[in-house]
């Protein structure tokens, strides 16, 4: 089956020029998939089939915690904790035997470690990273558009990269590597310039050296390797 292609939502987001446009990209799928979960669909027998399976992650659990429809919550809640009962820790019973234990093992194990927020994104941006290689494989514009951006996070550089071993011709890899690398590097230097300062402000030879905007160089470092926005 042919993949929907993004151009619109990529172009928007390329456009901003400020911070990494996958993480727009990603912020903006996230409160969809947010939106969606505690909408209407938290209602449908499917869907509470799949959350009751994977769970949710603390990030998202919080984040569900900020929003309205705290019924919508309670509800997915109930039916989590009656599954998990019922399925997956029953009352012991003589009838029980390693294969079961086996099962309940591994049911726990994928409530408690999954998400279904980080699935849902992770699916999306999976098909969107793709998107975007293609965009550049298929487009010079799009390609001086990659070259403008402010930079990319480490995390999406990394899925960037990996996408394009696929979706990019032998001829063109080198380039491509070369258009994303070019842009993060400005940034990794940046930061290494101010998280030296800070350093320096340390050393009582540099006293008389103001520190400006790398008095909070270890948060922006922080916030750009998490892919979070940075701190002014
Ligand atoms: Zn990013
Ligand atoms: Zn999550």
């Amino acid at each position: 089956m042919k993949e929907t292609i993004y151009t619109i939502p990529i172009n928007d987001a390329y456009d901003i020029k400020c911070g990494c446009p996958i993480c727009t990209i990603e912020k903006k799928l996230e409160t969809e998939s947010l939106e969606y979960v505690m909408g209407a669909a938290m209602m449908e027998p499917d869907v509470r089939l799949e959350t009751n399976r994977l769970g949710f992650c603390e990030k998202h659990f919080d984040k569900m915690l900020t929003m309205k429809n705290r019924l919508s919550l309670a509800l997915m809640l109930q039916s989590y904790l009656t599954d998990l009962i019922e399925e997956g820790l029953p009352e012991k019973s003589l009838l029980m035997t390693k294969k079961k234990y086996e099962n309940i093992s591994k049911k726990l194990s994928e409530a408690t470690q999954n998400c279904f927020v980080c699935d849902r994104v992770n699916e999306k941006l999976g098909q969107y990273i793709r998107n975007v290689v293609y965009l550049w494989q298929s487009d010079s514009q799009f390609q001086a558009k990659t070259r403008e951006q402010e930079y990319f996070c480490p995390k999406h550089l990394a899925l960037l990269l990996e996408a394009a071993k696929k979706g990019v011709s032998k001829s063109n890899y080198s380039k491509f590597c070369e258009d994303h690398f070019n842009t993060s590097r400005k940034k990794l230097l940046s930061l290494l310039e101010d998280v030296t300062k800070f350093c320096n402000s340390y050393n009582y030879m540099f006293r008389d050296v103001p520190l400006g905007d790398a008095n909070v160089a270890v948060e922006r470092t922080i916030d750009f390797l998490n892919g979070r926005e940075e701190k002014k």
